[in-house]
């Protein structure tokens, strides 16, 4: 289909370079592919870290990061028939998986060996217009508003599937590690569960934001020992760690929270290496797990708990053009929940 349609994106072309606004041409959806004019997308510290030249470069330069988007459908290709213009979607980091290696087999597609991913090796969100696969776009529910969409393609679907993984269940004591975008979301998440949650983390204002949205208990780490409260309450089932600084000490800690058969899973990755002791991990039958990312499963189940009014994201909205403000307030930490940029 050829719609030929020219918009504003910001150009990503060197680490430590902060992207620039330009006016671009989009390429047509042709095949399987959908046009997507972009309502909302989500601010995701990883695209900070490579802005910043903290985390490697995206393999294909220049691009446009942005990789938890919700759009409402342009155009589509020739080929597309379950996607028709005017449908609200969301896309995520998994622009495309193969399907049939041994992972998206598995149900592992975040580890597809073909995987394409949105911003990294195809143009992402922070641009008016995002081109898709109709495969990897999934349809928003009804009530659910464009400010909220992204925030299933990440930072609710990113916990959710840790707690997937987990095997968490009623009942069990669910430590969020790390209050933020993340953490918020992962504790409505496990007390949709049926779940307690213990909420840790340093910053007051969030603890607070923490028992608002749904913590049972918060501790903050300047004030007491974390694995002394914990294990007061008779130690973590689940030990979710969204910690991002170089400091292994949370992880660490996370760890001697658990009751025997605890798991702690690894959701944030701070650079450096975990210590851990051998006889109790064995004696203790503790487990420590990563999970990467989610799959469409997740996502589609992040879109239900919102519309079912189980997850209320927390965000914090900026235009389109103060996409540089919103970097620098995620920046300096100043931002409660998810950036949230809003496209007219
Ligand atoms: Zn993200
Ligand atoms: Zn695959």
């Amino acid at each position: 289909m050829i719609v030929m349609v020219k918009g504003r994106g910001y150009v990503f072309k060197k680490s430590g370079e902060e992207p620039s606004l330009e006016v671009i041409d989009f390429p047509d959806p042709h095949h399987d592919e959908v046009l997507l004019k972009t309502k909302a997308v989500g601010v995701c510290h990883t695209d900070l870290a490579t802005i910043d030249g903290e985390f490697p470069p995206p393999p294909k330069m220049p691009t446009i990061l942005g990789h938890e988007i919700a759009g409402e459908v342009y155009a589509v290709g020739e080929e597309v028939k379950d996607v028709k213009v005017g449908d609200r979607v969301v896309l995520s980091w998994l622009w495309y998986t193969c399907g049939k290696c041994e992972f998206c087999i598995s149900g592992r597609e975040q580890l597809c060996v073909n995987l394409i991913e949105t911003g990294r090796h195809v143009y992402g969100g922070y641009a008016e217009y995002v081109l898709a696969k109709a495969s990897h776009v999934i349809k928003i529910p009804n009530g659910v508003p464009w400010e909220y969409a992204p925030s299933a393609t990440d930072a609710i679907a990113t916990p959710f599937k840790g707690l997937r993984l987990a095997n968490a269940k009623e009942g069990d004591l669910v430590v969020v590690w790390g209050v933020g975008g993340l953490g918020f979301n992962g504790i409505q998440v496990a007390k949709a569960k049926g779940c307690t949650v213990v909420a840790v983390g340093r910053s007051k204002k969030k603890l607070e934001k923490a028992k608002e949205v749904g913590a049972d208990y918060i501790v903050s780490t300047l004030e007491e020992d974390p694995v002394k409260f914990i294990k007061g309450l008779g130690g973590a089932d689940i030990v979710l760690a969204l910690a991002t600084s170089p400091d292994p000490t949370p992880y660490e800690q996370g760890f001697y929270s658990l009751k025997k058969g605890g798991i702690l899973v690894l959701l944030g990755y701070p650079p450096g290496k975990l210590c851990l002791p051998v006889i109790e991990w064995g004696l203790d039958e503790k487990w420590v797990i990563a999970s990467l990312a989610f799959t469409r499963y997740d996502i589609t189940e992040s879109l239900r708990m919102i519309a079912e009014g189980k997850v209320k994201p927390v965000i914090e909205t900026f235009n389109f053009e103060e996409f540089p403000k919103a970097l620098d307030k995620l920046r300096k930490g100043e931002v409660l929940g998810r950036p949230t940029l809003i496209y007219k």
